[in-house]
């Protein structure tokens, strides 16, 4: 596999294999179709821009289908999604699109060249028997925060009151940019924020690495995870611990690099618009500093440029997801190491 397709692998990895399931769930019915007519109506829309994650893939043309019944054209982005952020209007815009249904998370971005509707998705799957069978796994826990990405948020409540019911006292903090309580984003851990000081460690439910790790690296807190695949609850503690290292060396060699190259992104929801501001921090450093965009983020986008490691201004998670072919570091950690 070559770097590019790694990127795109990796960074849909954390949502690929839920949205997999759902896909494999759902008819095309399933969509929300009230939510998309009212918005046609709304915006008296006559192109619209269908956006699905790469996981939703395969009801491409269904969904086309679907929406066309409502009376107007569509147009499929076929550009990886890799987010609620990963908006692309301008473009849209330029094609004559007068509306742009992005499907499977919730809003994030408010201000668009063109209306954008949210239409949210929700497994099928109840989390409450899985919590039910493993919740000894959570003994000596007497206070927990409990989060979740979009799809498992109407399951909170159920959840909350098993836990409360083994006499786990449960928290569901509010987010900022997130739009329900308990819901995290993979760059928006505030809903485990908002209740850090009333918890001894985070119950994370749904699958992979992403977001737990993002909780662990937002609080410092032991994340359990309510893993809906694999149907067990464990801490990623050993995982977490791997990070702080990895993080530990990339700072060493920030801090020993002469040549920085600063990565930013031309996506609206993911643009750092200080990036001068950046470069400028960094050369009172003593160090040389190149601005590096591009919209889609790939590694072998920056091969043959002799850099010596790269700061990352975008996503933040692309820092543990992407493989560069030389050191990264997010600027947020760059700031906290001086
Ligand atoms: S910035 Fe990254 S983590 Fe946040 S919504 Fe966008 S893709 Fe997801």
């Amino acid at each position: 596999m070559n770097l590019y397709l790694r990127a795109i692998y990796k960074l849909n990895m954390h949502k690929t294999l839920d949205l997999k399931r759902y896909a494999e769930q759902i008819s095309v019915m399933d969509i929300d179709t009230v939510k998309i007519k009212e918005a046609i109506l709304k915006h008296k829309a006559k192109k619209v821009a269908i956006q699905i994650p790469e996981g939703l893939k395969m009801q491409a043309l269904k969904i086309s289908d679907e929406i066309e019944k409502l009376g107007v054209s569509t147009l499929i982005i076929a550009d990886p999604c890799f987010g609620a952020c990963d908006i692309p209007d301008h473009g849209m815009k330029q094609l004559g699109c007068d509306l742009i249904v992005h499907l499977a998370h919730s809003q994030f971005i408010k201000n668009t060249e063109i209306p954008v509707v949210y239409v949210e998705y929700r497994s099928l799957d109840n989390p409450s028997s899985i919590l039910s069978k493993n919740v000894s796994r959570l003994s000596g826990i007497k206070n927990i925060g409990l989060v979740t990405t979009v799809q498992y948020i109407d399951y909170l409540p159920e959840l909350k009151t098993i836990l409360e019911k083994n006499d786990i006292k449960t928290f569901i903090g509010k987010p900022k940019l997130a739009t329900y309580s308990g819901q995290i984003l993979g760059c928006d851990q505030s809903a485990a924020k908002d209740v850090e000081d009333n918890v001894d460690a985070f119950l994370y439910v749904g699958t992979g690495l992403f977001h737990p790790l993002g909780i662990a690296r937002a609080t410092d807190k032991t994340v359990f995870c309510l893993d809906v695949e694999k149907k067990e609850i464990y801490t990623i503690d050993g995982e977490y611990q791997k990070y702080l290292v990895r993080t530990e060396m990339r700072k060493i060699k920030f801090h020993e690099a002469k040549k920085v190259g600063i990565l930013v992104t031309t996506k609206t929801g993911q643009m750092n618009k200080n990036v001068f501001e950046i470069k400028s921090e960094i050369e009172k450093m003593g160090k040389r500093a190149y601005i590096i965009s591009m919209n889609f983020v790939a590694p072998d986008k920056i091969l043959g440029m002799k850099l010596d490691v790269l700061v990352n201004t975008a996503c933040p998670r692309i820092e543990e997801d992407l493989v560069f072919p030389i050191p990264q570091i997010n600027w947020d950690s760059v700031r906290k190491s001086l």
